[in-house]
């Protein structure tokens, strides 16, 4: 659990690699990041899909929209009936009533997915970031 004590958490997923012997709820090559990190705003998970593999449903959300990142392989994305091929690099978001799959191409496929309650985002970077006077050890 994350220190809440602590204006931040830090915790050590492991490599990307090592995420084939991970396992959430059932789900195999999966970590999820809410809990270690105690996040409040959204969820993120980091998959591995085996080449070839996919999880056997399509799904939706309630509330959330997602946004998949494509960190290393390839594969095929499903939403609404359209699918396309995605790889390293490929971003996809996704509303939450739109119905999704993912499956991994000849490479296994390697993504993060953040979820968050749609419309919640109200301000982002240049309008919620605020420069402070603190100095770090490599500033001088
Ligand atoms: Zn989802």
């Amino acid at each position: 659990m994350a220190d809440t004590k602590k204006h931040y958490s830090l915790f050590d997923m492991g490599t990307f690699a090592s995420l084939a012997g991970k396992e959430v709820d059932g789900a195999k090559g999966r970590i999820m990041l809410g809990a270690a990190l105690g996040l409040t705003g959204c969820e993120i998970s980091v998959n591995s899909t085996p080449a070839g593999k996919f999880a056997p449903f399509v799904h939706s959300h309630k509330l959330n929209e997602e946004v998949y990142i494509i960190v290393s392989g390839n594969g095929v994305f499903h939403v609404d009936g359209d699918e396309f091929p995605v790889k390293e690099g490929s971003v996809i978001r996704v509303a939450p009533d739109g119905k999704r799959a993912v499956k991994a191409g000849d490479q296994a496929l390697t993504y993060i997915c953040i979820q968050a309650q749609a419309g919640s985002l109200t301000q982002a970077t240049m309008e919620d970031g605020i420069i402070n006077e603190e100095k770090t050890s490599w500033m001088e």
